[in-house]
């Protein structure tokens, strides 16, 4: 109901009210005050007859009698007349009807029933009574008159009601003018923002109100254009910050990956246990800090909301059981149980569910894992660490995930829980802390379940344990493959938690791609020989091996087949990539047929074992790539542009024909393209380190082959000439490789006379190669330029 409304039919109610009480007062009163003359007239009336009857009812005179009531029945309003004395009618005059009934007196007008005032008035003389009258009083006209009164007081009433109720519309809708007005003005003010003016200038209330309206209106957009600016003033400093923690964090991770490179390389180096004490402490900080500036990158890309997450199918249940059993070893090393439980509802390809793959972003689910099994583990001295997931559908398409991991560590206080999942928050913040930390980890699981349309949350008691429980809704995937291929941006950067092991003998080679892998931010396992890599396998669990194929002790086809023959089948199914320096038709059907999964001719680059991985770890369905040598550049971590864009072989061999240009030495001996892919995938930091290891070991090598040449040992000139062959294409001394790779192939076809007749040359070439690469070195090596994130 309107104001104006309510205004109406209060003050109609009011006024209606009002009258009705003086309607009824007025009429009570008229009604009284004519009661009160009628009852006098006929009591008057009846004793003036009595008296004038007196004398006529003693003598019996009834002749005078009856003169005197038709008399009096002249008077007005007097229906009957009766003379009684001793209950004999002496005279009567008036209605018949009236005169003939039983007479009950009447006191007032409310008992009159039948239209007559009934009065008695007695006779007496002396003292004595002898008789009396009885007269009847006519009552209509007093009824009329009130009836006439009633109609014209309440005809009176409505009309005032009905003008009270149009004064009060025309004063309701005066007085809401104002307010409609106001009330309009601030629908604008709501709908088009403050600043709109009323201007009223009207000198009552309204005016006041408008005029503060307006002031209000007027601070408002004030205000508001402050506030607008100090917005973007703040997101523009959070952009800034994003971008300078971005850049920065890019810029700590480059060179940090050299360090880490450069520690690598110290570590291969004869060194005390003191100095090894040493290097292994630094690389440990050096991965630490990697991980850090990786959780900034992460945590700046959600701040500035551009991190996106991946759609692609895969096993939930793999993926769990993945991530628990990579911290199997470290639980070990603390005495720590840890378990998981995996409910049967849980999609799994092994269990026959259908459907049993979901579609989400595997790597951060596996990163939400990883932080939180690693928080349990840093925090939980003695007892165990249970994972336990179970999952609900959501709908036809959707499964609601839950996962909880809980510890028997040293728990959380109530009141540090609030503030748990707030970024760079550390329960202990004390300079003594024990365990060390970003604080982001949290922060960064509850943003990606957030992402993930779920949440986590925490339930811990101090010295008891803590349970961290987050719930993520993923799809339902219809099919094994998928036809959307993941950025290889986001799949290197997402890729820390892939394990992988590389079996190679060659030791410069060995630094080359444990460089390259720490560029990428993926710790590798290394083994040496074939016998190892069957053993590692059965040892830890790896996700995907890169196999050298000539190896000492036992070679990578023999020691594929050994790892296809095993009972466990989450072994025996491994994807195993071949690292060759054979290059020869037919190679790839033996590597195949021998069980391995696919082969990468060396020198390999980083973006292709980074396709590999993806390949084999994201869509397991697909056949392996033919062309190993694809021009798809797989852009690695960083994303840096690519400097050179190929490295075949076959693209890059004129580079023998032009002409030296550098001192003695024939720089056309070092392929650039090589090297500077190397930059790519490492680091411009560890190259002189990589080149000073591939020329120590060259000499071993190359004096190896003099051995072998003066002794006549063909199998010794295969084997060194092939590790020299590969060693040397992968730091860029190309045409010494493809001598090599003539040689050993001499050898192997039988040849060795041949192969002997072509050591001086070698060695000759290598010495060239050798110094040409030296003098590389001295120019020194940069990185190319960086990109943002
Ligand atoms: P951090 O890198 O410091 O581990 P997180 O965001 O992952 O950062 O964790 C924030 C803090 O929460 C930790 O520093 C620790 O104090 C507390 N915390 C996390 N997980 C646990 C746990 N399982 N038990 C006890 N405290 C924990």
């Amino acid at each position: 109901m309107t104001f104006r409304t309510k205004t109406i039919v209060g003050i109609a109610l009011i006024e209606v009210v009002l009258l009705m009480v003086l309607v009824f007062s007025a009429m009570s009163f008229l009604k009284q005050s004519n009661e009160k003359q009628l009852i006098q007239r006929a009591n008057s009336t009846a004793t003036m007859f009595a008296h004038a009857a007196k004398d006529a009812v003693l003598s019996t005179d009834i002749a005078t009698l009856e003169d005197l009531s038709r008399d009096f029945m002249q008077l007005e309003d007097v229906h009957y007349v009766k003379i009684v004395r001793h209950d004999e009618v002496l005279a009567c005059a008036g209605d018949m009807e009236l005169l003939e009934r039983t007479m009950n007196v009447d006191q007032n007008l409310g008992s009159v029933d039948d239209g007559v005032f009934d009065t008695r008035v007695n006779i007496t003389s002396g003292g004595i009574q002898y008789g009396y009258v009885d007269m009847g009083f006519g009552t209509s006209a007093i009824s009329a008159m009130l009836d006439s009164a009633k109609r014209s007081i309440v005809g009176i009433a409505s009309i005032e009601v009905v003008l009270v109720a149009i004064f009060s519309f025309v004063l309701g809708t005066y007085l809401t003018k104002s307010l409609v007005r106001l009330t309009r003005a601030t629908h604008i003010l709501r709908e088009k923002g403050p600043g709109f003016q009323l201007n009223d200038n009207s000198k009552d209330e309204f005016g006041e109100l408008s005029k503060s309206f307006d002031l209000m209106s007027l601070q408002l957009k004030q205000s508001y254009e402050d506030l607008k600016t100090a917005r973007q003033e703040a997101e523009h400093a959070c952009e800034s910050k994003g971008r300078f923690l971005a850049s920065m964090s890019h810029e700590i991770r480059t060179p940090m990956n050299g360090v880490l490179g450069i520690l690598s390389l110290l570590e291969e180096t004869k060194l005390s246990k003191e100095q090894q004490q040493l290097v292994t402490t630094a690389t440990q900080s050096g991965s630490f800090l990697l991980s850090v500036i990786n959780d900034i990158l992460d945590f700046t890309r959600m701040e500035s909301n551009t991190l996106r997450l991946e759609h692609q199918p895969f096993e939930l249940k793999t993926c769990i059981e993945d991530v628990v059993d990579s911290f199997g070893p470290s639980a070990k090393a603390k005495d720590l149980i840890l378990h998981s439980y995996i409910e049967g509802d849980v999609p799994s390809l092994v269990e026959g569910d259908v459907p049993s793959l979901v579609e989400g972003d595997v790597n951060r689910v596996r990163q939400i894992l990883h932080n939180l099994i690693g928080n349990a583990l840093k925090f939980t001295q003695e007892g165990s660490i249970t994972v336990k997931v179970s999952a609900i559908p959501a709908s036809n398409q959707q499964t609601t995930i839950t996962c909880s991991v809980i510890d028997t560590g040293i728990g959380i206080e109530q009141s540090a829980m609030e503030y748990l999942f707030d970024e760079f928050t550390m329960v202990d913040q004390t300079y003594s802390r024990t365990q060390e930390g970003s604080g982001l980890g949290l922060a960064i699981c509850k943003r990606l379940c957030e992402l993930m349309d779920g949440n986590i949350e925490v339930n811990s008691e101090p010295n008891q344990g803590s349970t961290f429980t987050f719930q993520i809704t993923l799809n339902l995937a219809q099919s094994l493959t998928s036809n959307v291929e993941p950025s290889t941006h986001q799949m290197a950067s997402a890729l820390s938690g892939i394990r992988v092991l590389v079996a190679e003998d060659n030791k410069a080679n060995q630094l080359v791609i444990k460089n390259m892998f720490l560029h990428a931010g993926i710790q590798i396992d290394l083994v040496e020989n074939g016998v190892q890599a069957v053993e590692q396998v059965q040892e830890y669990s790896y996700d995907i091996v890169f196999m050298d194929i000539s190896m000492p002790q036992m070679d990578g086809m023999t020691a594929t087949q050994k790892i296809r023959a095993l009972d466990d089948p989450t072994i025996s199914t491994l994807p195993i990539v071949a690292l060759t320096a054979h290059a020869l038709t037919g190679d790839k059907e033996q590597f195949l047929k021998a069980g391995m999964s696919d082969y990468l001719s060396k020198p390999v680059r980083l973006s292709q074992l980074i396709e590999k991985i993806e390949l084999f770890l994201v869509n397991e369905e697909k056949e392996p790539v033919e062309d190993t040598h694809s021009n798809k550049t797989l852009e690695p971590m960083d994303s840096t542009p690519a400097p050179v864009q190929n490295t075949c072989v076959e693209q890059n061999s004129h580079a023998t024909e032009t002409e030296p240009h550098h001192g003695e030495a024939d720089l056309n001996l070092v392929d650039e393209s090589i090297l500077q892919q190397m930059i790519e995938d490492t680091s411009a930091d560890v190259i002189p380190l990589l080149i000073d290891h591939y020329v120590e070991e060259s000499k071993d090598r190359l004096s190896k082959i003099h051995e072998s040449v003066a002794e006549q040992n063909g199998d010794q000139l295969e084997f060194e000439s092939h590790t020299l062959g590969s060693s040397a294409l992968a730091l860029g001394n190309r045409q010494l490789s493809s001598l090599a790779r003539e040689i050993e192939k001499l050898c192997l076809e039988g040849n060795v006379s041949e192969a002997f007749a072509l050591e001086p040359q070698l060695q000759q070439l290598a010495q060239q190669s050798i110094d040409a690469l030296l003098v590389r070195k001295d120019q020194g090596f940069e990185t190319p330029s960086s990109s943002n994130i």
